[in-house]
């Protein structure tokens, strides 16, 4: 249930935009290069396409230079036209006809009369449909042959002051369904007949299969040929050139050179090798930001577990179990099971660190530790507080039956002795417990009513547990007003003293008292020691509490010759610094004899403060004031107190006094600690002596004193004053030596 220990996770968030980033550039360059190559491919298309233009443009030029030529001719107008000369037109063109105009149409055309004649060329094409392709050239001609009004007399080519009127033209066109370069030029009329109607010498050449053939290879464009206009093939180019009116004139395809695909396979190896580079690089980096992640996340778990942790146990500490009890309340809350939770406080583990030191403490904490968690279910939670705190959380059944099982196998474990360090160590376990259901409010009243539950088996005598009920509110709260009215006790002087009789073991003289507190209530009536002396130490108010019964215990002591007065002082109030000076200040200011004033310690005083007991005590001796050691045998009845501490006084336990009858092993112990008492040169007064028997025993174990309602309750200042005025005086050897020897 306390979830541990902390996975440590990949980041997967961190890994995924450098994979992005990796692939995007794998993309980007992938695209850089299809675009590069996409796009040397269009440049290489427009260039294709240029030249093939140019190739075109070249082969109409040197036709119309053909047609020029032959219409130039001095004679050409007598004997193309006027008088047909066979000879002379078989030299002048028929020559041609091997040559540059193989496979073409010549013609002649009147343009005033509309008449035509063949020179060469397909002879098979009819008459119609000459006439036909003429008017398809008809716009071709017509600026060669402008009207007379609207064009200058043609006189000679090239003349400076007029602009002659153009005399040929040529262009690429359909002809007859086909393409075609046609060229045209004005025959020379050699100064006979008018120029501006000079029949015009007309050559018709198809782009042939063999015309294309010749210029592919010339421009090393494979299979160039003439398509239709729908022809479609992912694998050519084309070209279409179009005549002034957007026409298509032809459409020429060839298998394209396609540098792009070659700059893709001449890069790719490169590219290639860059990207498994880049791939490499980023699994590197990826690799590299992974393991830092895992260990900044191992890192940071570990820092959680240390700070949810506490370091010596192992266990949860507050602050997750804060967590884990919050998280608890809101599923309780959403209707989830009811659960508990067991507030576990050790009994005397303090006396075990201050007596044995801390090193010792703390393993013995560990193994408290490794026995809750032993004792609990695997899912239920075990955290340590602090100190010697722990608390368990559990979501088992929460009748009281169930949870006082958990809490007595608990008890029963943390009672069991340990073996820490060569000693043998008991200790015990007081639990409170709180049941998380749907009307708990939240973590600090559930932590409250732990306590308060906790308080309760402290009270009620240790190794055991309580439930909280909300009878314990009302008793906090009554507690709290008790102290209220303690506290004004005090001071408005509303506390008493009872004075009992110590005497004798003959039992015939008071040979002192012990002075004990008394605060009767006007409400409660009167208070006894037990509730109201633990109130006044958790509260603090012990401290002028007992400054209080000194100082009337002097006063009151002043009038009692001979006489010990012994007064109970409580830790707290002897552990304050300026103890030994306020005992000083009130022995001064009551003028009470300091060799008669005795003062009881329990051993729970001088735990863990040694030095500074040793030193108070030894301080207050060289006063006169006697230590008595109070209800010896209850507490850890240690040896080395005994023999560190100046005591002068043993007070055995009642409760042990009680039993020396009944029990054995009571009346040996007595026997025991009126021997260790005597062997280190102390005093021994019996407590609780209640009856004749007991009376007997104790003066012939060799008690120095006895004390119990056998000889008198605790009585009023004015009754001893009595008691004491019927009793013989000491005689003077008596009294020194009582003095001396307490
Ligand atoms: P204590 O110092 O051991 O005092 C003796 C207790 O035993 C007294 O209880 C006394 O009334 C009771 N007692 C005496 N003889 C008998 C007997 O024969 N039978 C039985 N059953 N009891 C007997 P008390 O007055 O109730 O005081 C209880 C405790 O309260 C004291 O135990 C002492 O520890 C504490 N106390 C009382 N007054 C003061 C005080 O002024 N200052 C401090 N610090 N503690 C005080
Ligand atoms: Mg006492
Ligand atoms: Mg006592």
């Amino acid at each position: 249930m306390d979830g541990l220990p902390f996975p440590c996770r990949p980041r997967r968030g961190t890994v995924a935009p450098i994979w992005l980033v990796v692939g995007l550039a794998i993309v980007c360059i992938a695209l850089a290069v299809v675009s590069s190559a996409h796009r040397a491919d269009l440049v290489a298309l427009e260039r294709e396409q240029t030249l093939i233009s140019h190739a075109l443009a070249d082969r109409q030029n040197r036709l119309l230079r053909e047609a020029e030529y032959i219409a130039a001719a001095d004679e050409a107008l007598q004997r193309l036209w006027l008088e047909p000369d066979a000879d002379w037109i078989h030299q002048q063109i028929g020559m041609r006809l091997q040559g540059p105009l193989s496979g073409a149409l010549v013609l002649v055309v009147d343009p005033a009369s509309g008449r035509v004649r063949r020179l060469a060329g397909d002879a098979a094409l009819p008459a119609d449909q000459i006439a036909a392709a003429l008017r398809e050239i008809a716009s071709l001609l017509a600026p060669i042959t402008p009207e007379a009004s609207s064009s200058p007399p043609l006189t000679m080519r090239g003349t400076l002051h007029e602009p002659p009127p153009a005399r040929s033209a040529a262009r690429m066109q359909r002809f007859a369904g086909e393409p075609a370069f046609v060229a045209a030029a004005a025959l020379n009329a050699d100064g006979r007949g008018d120029v501006r109607s000079s029949p015009i010498l007309v050559i018709v050449k198809l782009i042939s299969s063999g015309f294309l053939r010749e210029v592919g290879e010339q421009l090393e464009l494979p299979d160039l040929r003439l398509v239709d206009e729908t022809a479609t093939d992912p694998a050519s180019n084309f070209f279409a050139p179009k005549n002034q009116a957007g026409e298509t004139i032809a459409r020429f395809a060839w298998t394209p050179n396609r540098p792009g695909a070659a700059i893709i396979w001449d890069t790719l190896p490169f590219v290639g090798i860059a990207l498994g580079f880049f791939v490499a690089l980023a699994g590197f980096v990826l690799r590299y930001a992974r393991r830092t992640t895992a260990t900044i996340a191992a890192g940071e778990d570990r820092l959680r577990y240390m700070a949810m942790h506490d370091p010596l146990s192992g266990l949860p500490n507050r602050m997750l179990f804060g967590e884990r009890l919050d998280a608890l309340i809101g599923d309780v809350r959403q209707g989830h099971a009811t659960a508990a939770l067991l507030s576990i406080d050790l009994d005397h583990f303090k006396d075990v660190n201050d007596t044995l030191g801390h090193h010792v403490g703390d393993a013995l904490i560990g193994a408290v530790a490794q026995r809750l968690r032993g004792a609990v279910r695997g899912e239920d939670l075990v955290a340590r507080l602090g100190g010697d705190e722990f608390a368990v959380l559990t979501r088992g059944p929460t009748d009281q039956r169930h949870l006082q099982e958990i809490a007595e196998r608990i008890i029963a474990v943390v009672s069991a002795p340990y073996a820490v360090a060569g000693h043998t160590l008991v200790i015990g376990a007081s639990i409170g417990i709180v049941v998380v259901d749907r009307d708990s409010r939240d973590s600090a009243d559930i932590m409250r009513f732990a306590d308060m539950a906790l308080y309760r088996a402290k009270n009620e005598g240790r190794n055991r547990a309580c439930i909280y009920d909300a009878a314990m509110n009302a008793d906090l709260t009554q507690r709290k007003q008790l102290e209220r009215d303690l506290r004004s006790a005090i001071e408005r002087n509303g506390l008493a003293i009872a004075y009992q009789p110590q005497l004798s073991p003959d039992g015939e003289r008071i040979i002192g008292v012990e002075a004990l507190c008394r605060w009767p209530d006007p409400v409660r009536g009167l208070v006894p020691p037990s509730t109201f002396i633990a109130v006044a130490e958790q509260s603090e108010l012990i401290i002028p509490l007992g400054e209080w019964v000194l100082r009337r215990a002097c006063m009151d002591g002043r009038i009692w010759p001979d006489v010990t007065v012994a007064v109970n002082v409580s830790p707290l109030q002897f552990r304050r610094p300026d103890f030994v000076e306020v005992v000083q200040r009130i022995l001064e200011q009551t003028g009470f004899d300091p060799r008669r004033l005795e003062l009881e310690l329990t051993e729970s005083t001088l735990l863990g403060n040694v030095e500074g007991a040793e030193s108070a005590m030894r301080r207050l001796k060289t006063l006169g004031v006697k230590f008595a050691l109070d209800d010896f045998g209850t507490g850890y009845s240690s040896l080395l107190y005994l023999r560190t501490f100046p005591f002068d006084k043993l007070k055995i336990d009642r409760s042990f006094v009680n039993n020396i009858e009944s029990a054995a092993d009571a009346a040996a112990i007595v026997h025991a600690i009126i021997s260790l008492g005597r062997g280190l040169g102390m005093k021994v007064t019996a407590e609780g002596v209640e009856n004749a028997n007991q009376q007997l025993f104790l003066r012939a174990a060799g008690v120095h004193a006895m004390q119990g309602y056998l000889f008198g309750h605790p009585v009023e200042a004015t009754e001893i004053a009595r008691r004491l005025a019927t009793q013989a005086p000491a005689t003077e050897p008596e009294r020194q030596r009582r003095l001396v020897a307490g």
